[in-house]
């Protein structure tokens, strides 16, 4: 009789064992997750809190500041999610507990959770002198998109003609390594066709940067007179600011602008930093195969919070690293051995008019480390034909609309 019982009673603890998954973050690799898992596995229970009703991609953001594109084009809801059957939550994470199996917001409501997928994005380090909350709104970073995005475009669309456009470019690593220099050219762009005496000024915290020799092609052809940069080593590197006045300066030597972008030095998003997910580099340690932490068991983290070198901080590394970490966790609320991952990354910057470039690349493991796969990918070639570049901007424009429907 007893062993009757559970025999029978065995399958029936198993069906009614919990399978909650919570997300913390709703951009593109907390999004990615949760459309996954729930595609995988409709019997698992998928939360994801994020504070904002709707995301602006920073993805083709820089064509808003050049006036290419408005800013519905960038904005996404979360109504495909709920079709998905992911509860969405709007509300900010506060705590993320790994011992408790729990999640709080800000709203005053706790979640618990099998396994938890982090996906914050990034938060600013406070590299630059002065850059507080008010002079983020006098000089912008723009780095996340949204009412950023809209302060940045005003400024330029009211500084006058012969105006200096300043951006401070960040030291690695960063989100988006080519996204200074795109969102050059698409400054340079506008300046060139409407303000046609102001120029751009790159003051740069690095000596090189992604797709170096490109971008130099670049503003040498495209930009001659609208483009300067200025490398770490010839006094590009800005250690303060003052929003008053629109200076920036390198040491005690400054640079007077009439519109600042300062992009700071950047860290994983703030709540992985409080949960205890960051090393001392200020990002969250993973293991590749599934993206789960090697801080704090039970948690992944994908997107640019976690640290997936070779892979970028890019958007379509975040979608690649949003599907890896919902197959890994399907597979271990089932019981399962997470398979060997693959991941994508191609980035698009479009550098002038009919101009795109792009760098390209997959990874797998090797060794439990995530790699590149050798001869998977590749980089525009500097002598690629006019009509190859066009056809580059369109094929950016369709990543972008594919990846914004996933
Ligand atoms: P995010 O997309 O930033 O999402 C994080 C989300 O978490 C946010 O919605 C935030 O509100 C939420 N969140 C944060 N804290 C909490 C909390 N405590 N509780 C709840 N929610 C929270 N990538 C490309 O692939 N191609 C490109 O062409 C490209 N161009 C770019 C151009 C620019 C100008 C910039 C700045 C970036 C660009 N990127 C591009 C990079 C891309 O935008 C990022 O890599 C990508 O957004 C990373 O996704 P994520 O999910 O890690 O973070």
């Amino acid at each position: 009789g007893i062993a009757a019982v559970s025999a029978l009673g065995f399958p029936a603890i198993v069906g009614a064992a919990s399978k909650k998954v919570v997300i913390v973050g709703g951009g593109v690799g907390g999004a990615t997750a949760a459309k996954y898992i729930r595609m995988a596995d409709s019997s698992i229970d998928v939360t994801l809190i994020e504070p904002n009703e709707h995301y602006y991609t920073c993805f083709m953001s820089n064509e808003v500041l050049s006036g290419h594109r408005q800013m519905d084009s960038i904005k996404v809801g979360y109504e495909g999610l709920k079709g998905h059957g992911v509860n969405v939550v709007h509300d900010t994470v506060t705590d993320v507990d790994a011992a408790g199996k729990m999640v709080k917001t800000d709203g005053g409501q706790s979640f618990a959770y099998d396994r938890c997928i982090v996906a914050p994005g990034i938060s600013f380090k406070d590299n630059i002198e002065g850059y507080d909350a008010a002079a983020m709104t006098a000089m912008p970073h723009a780095w996340k998109a949204g009412e950023q995005t809209v302060i940045l475009r005003k400024q330029l669309e009211a500084m006058k003609d012969g105006g200096v456009v300043g951006i401070a470019a960040p030291p690695n690593p960063f989100r988006c390594p080519p996204g200074p220099y795109e969102r050059a050219c698409q400054i340079a762009m506008y300046l060139q066709e409407h303000k046609p005496k102001s120029k751009v000024v790159i003051l740069d915290s690095k000596d090189k940067f992604s797709k170096f020799g490109l971008f130099q092609q670049a503003f040498a052809k495209h930009f001659p007179n609208h483009i300067e940069w200025v490398a770490a080593k010839d006094g590009g590197k800005v250690t303060r600011v003052d929003a008053a006045s629109n200076t920036l300066y390198v040491g005690d030597t400054a640079h007077k602008v009439d519109v600042a972008n300062v992009i700071p030095a950047q860290q994983a998003g703030a709540i992985a930093i409080k949960a205890g997910l960051t090393n001392d580099s200020g990002w969250c340690p993973i293991d590749g195969r599934t993206f789960e932490s090697t801080m704090h068991k039970g948690v992944h983290v994908i997107g640019d919070a976690s640290v997936a070198s070779p892979l970028p901080k890019s958007g379509y590394a975040a979608n690649s690293e949003g599907k890896t970490a919902a197959a890994a966790v399907v597979a271990l609320l089932n019981g399962k051995e997470p398979g060997d991952p693959s991941l994508v990354n191609t980035c698009y910057s479009i550098i002038g008019p009919n101009d795109a470039i792009s760098v390209a690349m997959v990874y797998d493991l090797v060794d439990g480390k995530l790699s590149k796969v050798k001869g998977s990918g590749g980089l525009t070639p500097k002598d690629s034909s006019p009509e190859m570049r066009a056809r580059e901007v369109n094929y950016a424009y369709s990543w972008f609309e594919n990846i914004k429907h996933d």
